[in-house]
């Protein structure tokens, strides 16, 4: 083999459909049985839910994941829709219901005509938000070190960016003056980063706002088909394969290079290049903490970001575009304090009254292949803490059982009282799914969504895809990257460039 991947997410699969293409003879080993990652398909019955991903953005003509499809001669094949440009996100806080449109100017104009007494930090607020994307689509040029050199030169050009890399979002809300309701909508995507205002990095806030703002997408064939072309364009090339359930748990060292890998069936892998798609830190942790330089086990010295727990439910009889959905997602806030929100669900374990939020692919794409005729679905997904669940499942499964019921039917009666009268009469089918799933079937360090947490701590101009400092590893994934599939598939792309240049 010329490149082995260890992981098939959407890093992963991206850089070897990539490599592949280039003529490499690549390897794709994935723990789980379907590939994917956190984009992968399960199936229950006759529904299929993408385990995590609702919507994307990135698919715009010389984005990201067009220019991925593209490279690999996909583009046509996977199609995309878009969520509606009026409103692709609502969200609803305290019972006020804000649709948010593509077009920053737009949704500016939209909130300063109902909260007329907020014009002043909505401009300012919107202001810097153009400022900080204009300068993150410079991303290419940023420089690799922040030696005072560059910084010096970057000091015009990154002026924004590098005068708020330490912000948190509230401190731009606190410095533009922005009134409590406004925080809360205009943090109403909250979840995509899973940290309140008072803890998202304002850079990487940005980032997504932004990046939702150029259009919001859902694959039409639905994330399975996706998946499945870019898993075809690597099986697809001689002597390719992408082979599941082929766990990892070796990286072999000798003599700063890595000589192989085994699986925990103790299959050995061989390869010239090895790129690991899994947490940086774990991966370090196959291969021998010792076995890495300083720097290498520095940058994986990061807190993870925090969990979820998500419900698919089958749904029968009732349309839900009759209650408030369509083809765009709902933001549910009981009240407008974000930041309670979360200390209450992480801190307290106590998600008596969770923010949420609601996706329904069915009415995204009118492709069938998810659910039966007559049926449509509906996903739920809020904050939650992964060590009590993690505890519960190891120390007691009928309690870890007790737990997920009681998060899953208090969820259920919310969204009975204020969104869909009559829901359970209605449900054909309920999975949940809590940190110890996610960690269970996609690998993720206790259950983290988005890798890293996503604070300015972890979030520098330095975060990409990197060669460590054995000369055959590479890291590409949400961490060693940004998260999102976008993003994802972007350190994918990146890794791919710097393993091509040598
Ligand atoms: C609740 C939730 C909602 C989300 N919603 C969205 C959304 O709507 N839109 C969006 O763009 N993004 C969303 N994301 C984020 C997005 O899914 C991820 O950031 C992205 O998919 C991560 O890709 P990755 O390449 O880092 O790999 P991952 O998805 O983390 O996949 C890593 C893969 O490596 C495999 N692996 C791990 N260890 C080993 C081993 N030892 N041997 C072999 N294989 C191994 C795992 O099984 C897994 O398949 C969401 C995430 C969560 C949790």
């Amino acid at each position: 083999m010329d490149d082995l991947v260890i992981g098939s997410g959407m890093a992963g699969l991206s850089a070897a459909a990539m490599l592949a293409r280039a003529g490499r003879k690549v390897l794709v080993l994935e723990a789980h049985d379907s590939p994917g990652g956190y984009a992968h398909t399960f199936r229950v019955r006759d529904f299929r839910f993408c385990a995590q991903v609702h919507y994307v953005f990135g698919c715009g003509e010389g984005e990201t994941i067009d220019r991925l499809l593209g490279a690999l001669g996909l583009a046509a094949e996977v199609p995309w829709v878009r969520l509606d440009p009026e409103g692709f996100d609502h969200v609803v806080v305290a019972g006020d219901r804000v649709r948010v449109p593509n077009g920053l100017r737009k949704y500016e104009q939209r909130l300063a005509r109902r909260y007329p007494d907020a014009a002043r930090p909505l401009h300012r607020y919107f202001r810097l938000v153009e400022a900080v994307a204009a300068e993150l689509d410079r991303d290419e040029e940023l420089p690799k070190t922040l030696s005072p050199v560059t910084l010096l030169r970057s000091a015009i050009r990154y002026r924004h960016l590098l005068r708020h890399s330490r912000s948190t979002l509230a401190d731009v809300y606190d410095a533009v003056g922005m009134p409590p309701r406004l925080r809360a909508i205009l943090a109403g995507q909250s979840g995509d980063y899973l940290l309140p205002p008072e803890q998202v990095s304002f850079i990487l806030h940005v980032a997504l706002v932004h990046g939702y703002d150029r259009g919001a997408y859902y694959p039409r064939r639905h994330f399975y088909h996706f998946v499945d072309a870019v898993v075809g364009a690597i099986r697809g090339r001689p002597g390719c394969d992408v082979l599941l359930e082929r766990t990892v748990d070796r990286i072999h060292v000798d003599g700063g290079r890595v000589t192989g890998v085994t699986t925990t069936s103790g299959e050995r892998f061989t390869a010239d290049r090895y790129l690991s798609n899994v947490d940086p830190r774990r991966t370090l942790e196959l291969a021998g903490l010792s076995r890495f330089s300083d720097a290498d086990r520095s940058r994986a010295d990061y807190d993870y970001s925090a969990s979820t727990v998500t419900l698919y439910l089958g749904v029968k009889g009732l349309d839900l575009r009759e209650h408030g959905f369509g083809s765009f997602n709902v933001w549910h806030y009981p009240h407008e304090d974000i930041g309670r929100m979360y200390r209450d669900q992480l801190e307290r374990h106590d998600l008596s009254d969770p923010w949420l939020f609601m996706s329904t692919p069915t009415l995204h794409s009118d492709e069938p292949g998810t659910c039966p005729p007559g049926h449509q679905i509906l996903e739920i997904a809020t904050a939650c803490d992964h060590r009590r669940f993690a505890d519960l499942r190891r120390r007691d499964r009928r309690a870890y059982n007790r737990e997920k019921k009681k998060i899953r039917d208090r969820i259920l009666e919310i969204v009975e009282a204020t969104y869909v009268p009559g829901l359970h009469d209605h449900l054909a089918l309920r999975v949940t799914g809590t940190p110890a799933t996610n960690e269970r079937f996609c690998r993720a360090p206790e259950g983290n969504a988005y890798g890293s947490a996503l604070t300015p701590k972890n979030v520098d101009l330095r975060r990409r895809p990197y060669r460590t400092s054995l000369e055959n590893l590479w890291l590409a994934n949400a961490t060693a990257g940004f998260p999102s599939v976008a993003g994802a598939v972007g350190a994918g792309l990146k890794v791919f460039d710097e393993m091509q240049r040598g």
